[in-house]
């Protein structure tokens, strides 16, 4: 069976075409700059023993139906194609931001499920416009296949109220759902299923912290498989420090730039969200650019380094508390997987916590699950390649197979 999975954003469409007989990724690209007088397309064509074969356009490519039209063109191009016909694809996976509290799982497509996605608007303005609107042009372009969301908020609904409510009064939860609803689901389910299964134990028993650390940064603490609590809230702004966003700040920083410094919800909402975080300490949102200048001892880079990794270690540090015996610490994601500097920075001085890396295993690099730990540390450490795509496709799958 091919699953097509899409994630559709205000601009863009990232697309993987997945073959889910030996999950081999056939196919994946970007179509960017949707709208806009010159738009992108970057796709690539995978084979097991051969060379991958891309092909690059620039062309105005006018709304998001026109841009899934392309991607259905070059999925049956005569040298970068992996299809003869759109119907090949059984199943299409989409990603969707926010589920809310009405979805606790992926779910087919009907009318009911677009309906609540647009009424999750509100709570995430961005994503699920952009969300919906790649599910609307997915019925037209490929009409015979099988409609799957997958949320990354679903993983999360496990939380308790202790953990998900704000300290507010009641009517904001029960009239405006504001509450922690926690993003990166799909990520942290994926990653600790992988540790879990390495380590040999039951996932309905693993007791685990998992940390994803791409562009936007999450922690999530699981107790027998479920996530019970988790850093990001009602959107992806709080918890960690992130590339650009603040992560956790003290709110009347928000009522002093709106009173005194007579900035506009917008204006604030650009600061916290896109100018802040490493960008904001140090002008770069690029891990690898803030630990090649931390090495330079650049001032600003050793600072931003060192915010980013406390505030990791802060987390851990509750998570254990609210965990108990915990079986294993992740890390993954861009920086997760490729920075032994986060890693090790994150972790130092925490052998009193059975927390102890490994320097020398730290500072190997693999695309496998690999151990961290040192054979001192009682906590299992792992860096686990998170792949969204692939469980997005292992969900739907199993949904359509069902
Ligand atoms: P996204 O949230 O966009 O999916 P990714 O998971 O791809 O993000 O992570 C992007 C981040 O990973 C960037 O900050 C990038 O600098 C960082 N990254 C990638 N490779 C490395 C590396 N070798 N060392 C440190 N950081 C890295």
């Amino acid at each position: 069976m091919k699953i097509l999975v899409i994630n559709s954003g205000s601009s863009s469409i990232k697309y993987q075409l997945i073959n889910m007989d030996n999950k081999e990724v056939l196919s994946a690209g970007l179509v960017e700059r949707i709208g806009e007088s010159e738009s992108y397309i970057r796709h690539q064509r995978f084979f097991k023993d051969q060379e991958s074969r891309s092909k690059e356009e620039k062309l105005h490519i006018k709304d998001h139906r026109s841009g899934l039209e392309q991607v259905n063109l070059l999925l049956q191009d005569s040298e970068v194609g992996a299809i003869t016909n759109p119907d090949e694809i059984e199943v299409v996976g989409h990603r969707v931001v926010h589920g809310g509290d009405m979805f606790n799982a992926a779910v087919n497509v009907d009318d009911d499920v677009k309906e609540k996605i647009k009424a999750l608007i509100p709570l995430a303005p961005l994503h699920n416009p952009a969300n919906l609107e790649g599910i609307l042009v997915a019925e037209k372009v490929f009409a015979k296949a099988q409609q799957v969301v997958v949320f990354d908020t679903a993983y999360h609904q496990s939380m308790p109220p202790h953990a998900f409510r704000f300290a507010i009064p009641e009517r904001f939860y029960t009239e405006d759902k504001l509450r922690v609803y926690g993003m990166h689901g799909t990520s942290h389910q994926y990653v600790a299923r992988q540790a879990a299964r390495y380590l040999g134990n039951a996932f309905s028993q693993f007791n685990a912290i998992s940390i994803h650390l791409g562009n936007g940064c999450s922690m999530t603490a699981i107790k027998n498989g479920k996530s019970i609590d988790t850093s990001m809230g009602l959107s992806p702004l709080p918890g960690l420090m992130m590339g650009t966003r603040s992560g956790d700040i003290d709110p009347t920083v928000l009522f002093y730039m709106g009173t005194k410094l007579q900035m506009s919800f917008e204006e604030i909402d650009n600061v916290l969200n896109k100018q802040s975080g490493l960008k904001g300490i140090a002008g770069d949102n690029d891990m690898r650019h803030i630990v090649e200048r931390y090495q330079n001892n650049e001032a600003d880079a050793q600072l931003a380094l060192e915010m980013y990794t406390y505030r990791i270690k802060k987390f851990i540090g509750s998570y254990l508390a609210i965990l108990g015996p915990l079986d294993a610490i992740i890390f993954t994601a861009g920086v997760g997987e490729n920075s032994s500097l986060v890693r090790e920075m994150a972790c130092a001085d925490l052998e009193h916590l059975g927390i102890k890396v490994d320097e020398k295993k730290n500072n190997q690099r693999s695309r496998e699950i690999q151990s961290i730990a040192h054979e001192d540390s009682s906590i299992a450490l792992l860096v686990v390649p998170t792949n969204e795509e692939l469980s997005i496709a292992e969900q739907a799958y199993e949904l359509a197979n069902r």
